[in-house]
């Protein structure tokens, strides 16, 4: 791993080989969520899919690409990255270098900043599926960036269908997914060739570590193009 995002202490940390050396065992690592992706592939909303977006919402803001069954990791395994997507020219800064990334904008903690710092996010969204004014208009506004990113997301892919996920989720996931359904539904380019499904993944909570289960099936029954050419 190098200089993975709010992890400081795991910068050049050989992961994978300190644990097959400790276990023994085969090893596969994943980006956490790309892993979600494979599990929502294998066990979750998309077993049908070939072809979606998933936008993971965890401390920070991933997401993983399956394009014609085949999982899209790129160059480095970092293919994906919709939360640094700018949606805010003169938004914060954002770790990244880059400003008004979706991320920065949000992320538990810059929701938990939006409500002056004294509620945990928790709390926060607890409040706002209750309806509470302030809460709600923060997860409405931090829900309308989410969609710009989507939206951006949709038109570049050319996509079915778009699973939202990731422990962040929590019990706004469906003020997410109708925010974010309207504005695909309303502004992505394609929308009158096809629709886009927007879906909270039914493993939302536990989307990672699923996917990372599914990571051994997936790495051995999965058909790779490569692999069937050298074959
Ligand atoms: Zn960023």
């Amino acid at each position: 791993m190098v200089s993975p995002p709010r992890l400081p202490a795991w910068d050049q940390v050989p992961i994978k080989r300190l644990l097959r050396e400790h276990t023994r065992f085969p090893v596969t690592v994943d980006n956490d969520a790309t892993a979600a992706a494979i599990g929502e592939r294998w066990a979750g909303i998309a077993r049908t899919t070939p072809s979606f977006a998933y936008l993971y919402l965890g401390t920070g803001i991933g997401g993983g690409i399956f394009l014609d069954n085949q999982v899209y990791r790129g160059r480095s395994m970092n293919a994906a990255e919709f939360g640094h997507i700018t949606v805010e020219p003169d938004g914060p800064e954002c770790y990244c270098g880059n400003r008004g990334c979706v991320e920065a904008i949000c992320c538990p903690s810059a929701i938990e900043a939006a409500m002056g710092g004294h509620v945990a996010h928790a709390a926060v969204c607890a409040a706002a599926a209750q309806g509470e004014p302030g809460a709600r208009q923060v997860i409405e506004r931090v829900a309308g960036r989410l969609a710009d990113a989507a939206v951006s997301v949709v038109n570049m892919l050319d996509i079915d269908l778009l699973v939202l996920g990731g422990p962040a989720l929590r019990e706004v996931g469906e003020i997410y997914r109708e925010v974010i359904a309207r504005a695909v539904s309303s502004r992505a380019l394609a929308r009158r060739l096809h629709a886009v499904r927007v879906e909270t993944s039914p493993i939302a909570a536990d989307a990672a570590a699923i996917g990372a289960a599914s990571l051994v099936f997936h790495a051995t029954y999965a058909p790779r193009l490569g692999t069937l050419l050298s074959g």
